[in-house]
Formats: structure tokens, sequence, C-alpha cells
């Protein structure tokens, strides 16, 4: 199959936004219970025939994506690490022709065990979400007694060699907003990324939204005032305004979807576990390419639904409206 001529088929929509950055989930199922998310646990869904994309039909997705101008791919979930061929998916992957960047966003449960084997398959990037440094309210967020684990794992993935490692935090009033100063401790001479995300109400969220919302705002002032400098965004990098600080190693990023113009620099797109193309993480059922994954052969097609339906691709999430679309929680389609 020939690559795509560069000025044919580079991922554009509407709005002269361009698409580098895939976000790949290969498994809905997750083994925390994190109140944001799947307060629950995971259920299955119950779906006929229901199984997640095989390690082909990733290869082929991504190659069709790649072939179109993307460089980077994260790989999620729920729970990415959950899959038995995991570093298989990594490898295949990071072995397509033209992607430069593997990431993946985990709990970082088996973290501590296999970040080693991850890094060799060609993961190059982690984003680990750790949403309090307090051992308790840990638990309390995430359903799961593991922080312990966690922790290791972050020193773990340092030790066999990855400069940086990300740190998701959801941020959440009256729980771990206050704990700016303790988060700011734990960078100050580690190399993290730590990513503030304010909670996104998704349509399974009841009045965890209305009770533990908070604007990244007052944090951005805080970081601004303490003399803390945004740094200059790259043309794969995900939403998040960077901040760096000469007496810190580590950096501070704030994810603010609820912002005026935050859609303006969107430049990633969605494929769910199932093999549905989704343009937004809100508002859409997505569309189904799993039909076009079958065999090498289809490619052209596989790459002109893509085209066709990222034309419908909208201006913004509209979450401002309270719209949550069709997402019941951000694990269905991948975070
Ligand atoms: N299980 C992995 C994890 O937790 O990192 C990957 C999937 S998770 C859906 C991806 C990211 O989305 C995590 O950092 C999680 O904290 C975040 N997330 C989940 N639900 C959210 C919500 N309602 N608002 C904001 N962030 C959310
Ligand atoms: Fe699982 Fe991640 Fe959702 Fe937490 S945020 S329940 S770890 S998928």
């Amino acid at each position: 199959m020939e690559r795509c001529s560069v000025a044919q088929q580079q991922l554009e929509d509407i709005y002269h936004r361009k698409f580098y950055y895939l976000r790949l989930s290969v498994t809905d199922v997750c083994n925390f219970k994190c109140t944001y998310c799947l307060p629950d646990g995971y259920k299955p869904s119950g779906r006929r025939n229901s199984s997640f994309l095989n390690l082909p039909e990733i290869s082929r997705v991504v190659k069709a994506f790649a072939d179109c101008g993307t460089s980077k791919v994260r790989i999620t979930g729920g729970e990415p690490t959950l899959r038995k061929d995991f570093t298989e998916i990594v490898n295949v992957i990071s072995q397509t022709q033209g992607i430069e960047k593997v990431a993946m966003t985990t709990n970082g449960y088996r973290m501590k065990r296999q970040v080693e084997d991850w890094r060799q398959a060609g993961l190059s990037h982690i984003n680990v979400s750790v949403d309090s440094l307090d051992p308790r309210l840990f638990h309390q967020i995430t359903g799961e007694n593991k922080f312990h684990d966690v922790m290791d794992g972050i020193e773990r993935a340092f030790e066999v060699g990855y400069e940086q490692v990300k740190v998701n935090v959801v941020l959440m009033k009256d729980l771990n907003h206050h704990q700016l100063p303790q988060f700011l401790q734990w960078i100050k001479t580690r190399p993290i990324q730590l990513r503030f995300i304010e909670l996104m109400q998704t349509g399974e969220m009841n009045d965890l939204f209305k009770n533990h919302h908070v604007s990244g705002v007052a944090i951005r002032n805080q970081l601004i005032a303490n003399g803390w400098l945004l740094k200059p965004r790259g043309q794969s990098d995900g939403p998040a305004q960077v901040f760096y600080h000469p007496d810190y190693l580590g950096e501070i990023g704030l994810i603010m979807p609820y912002e005026k113009d935050f859609c303006e620099t969107c430049n990633r797109l969605r494929v769910s576990a199932m093999g549905k193309l989704h343009l937004c993480l809100f508002g859409e059922h997505g569309v189904d390419l799993r039909d076009l994954l079958e065999d090498d052969t289809q490619e052209a097609q596989l790459i002109e639904r893509i085209q066709h339906h990222l034309q419908t691709k909208k201006v913004s999430h509209f979450l401002h409206d309270g719209n949550t679309g069709m997402t019941p929680h951000l694990a269905s389609i991948g975070g």
C-alpha cells in the first residue's frame, strides 16, 4: 500500500485544524473505581460479539492514521495495561512508519513490574494518574489502596530510563484542590510534569460535578504570581498549558476544557476499543471503522471514511451548555 500524498491526505477539518495525534483506546475494562469515572467499577456492556480491537486491527488503524500525518499515538482505556498483549500493542505501534511518539495513560497499577518491558517495546511517554499524595485520599478517590504501588511504579520508570513522567491529577474542590503545596514540593526535585485536569461532566455523573468541579484558573494565577512561566506548545502536544520555574525540576500542566477557545487548538482524534472513530470526547456516537480493518487491502476506503467523517467535526465540545453528549464516562471511549 502506498503512503498517501501529504498534500492530499493530511487530516484537516473545515476549521483548518490539523490532526497529528491519535488517542487509541484498547479496552474499556478497568480495575479501579475512580469516583469521577467508574464509581461502581467496570460493568461489561452485555453487547453481543463485543471484543476489543485485536493486534492486526490496531496495526491497520494506526498505519492509516500515520499515512495521513499522525505522528503521536496515545494508548488509553479503561486501563490499557489489563490487556495481556499490551506490550505487543506498544511494539506494533512503535514500529509503524511515521509514528514518532508512543504514549500511554495508565492508573499505574502494573507499572512497577512491567515498565521496563514497555520501554523496550518502544513506549516513549508515560502519563500516570495520581489524584492525591495522601494515601488515604488516593484510596477514597480511586477505590483502591494502591498508592504506594503506583509511586513505586513512577520511581521504577525513572530507573529504567524515562527522563520525564507525566502525572494526571483530576482537580476536585474540597478533595485535592488545596494540595497544590504538597504537589509542588514533590516535583521540586523530580522531573515530573504534573497535570491538573478540570473535572469534566459525563453522562453518568450525578452530583459529583456540581459538588466538586473547580476551575484551574486559581492555580494558574497562583503559579504566575510565584514566578512560573508558560512554555510554548508543540505541534502534537496535548491541550495542557504547561508552566516551568527555574527552581523546580518538574513542570505544571493545566487542562481546562471549560475555558473559552479550548477547542481551537484541538489536534487529536480518537478511536475506541470497539473500533469507532470519535471526533471529540463528547457529543457523538462515533463512526464504525471495524469493517475496514479486517485485512490489509482496505486502507484507501478506511482513510476516505475517516476524512469524510472528519469534515463533520464541530467547532467546540459545547460542554459549557451542559452538553455531555453520548459519553457515559471517559473509560468508555478512552479519556
Ligand atoms: N485508566 C487510565 C488512567 O486512569 O490513567 C487511563 C484511562 S482514564 C479514562 C484517562 C484520564 O482521564 C485519567 O487521567 C483520568 O483521571 C481522567 N478522567 C477520567 N474521568 C474524568 C473526568 N470525568 N474528568 C476529568 N478527567 C477524567
Ligand atoms: Fe479506571 Fe482510569 Fe477510569 Fe480510574 S480514570 S476508573 S483508573 S479508567
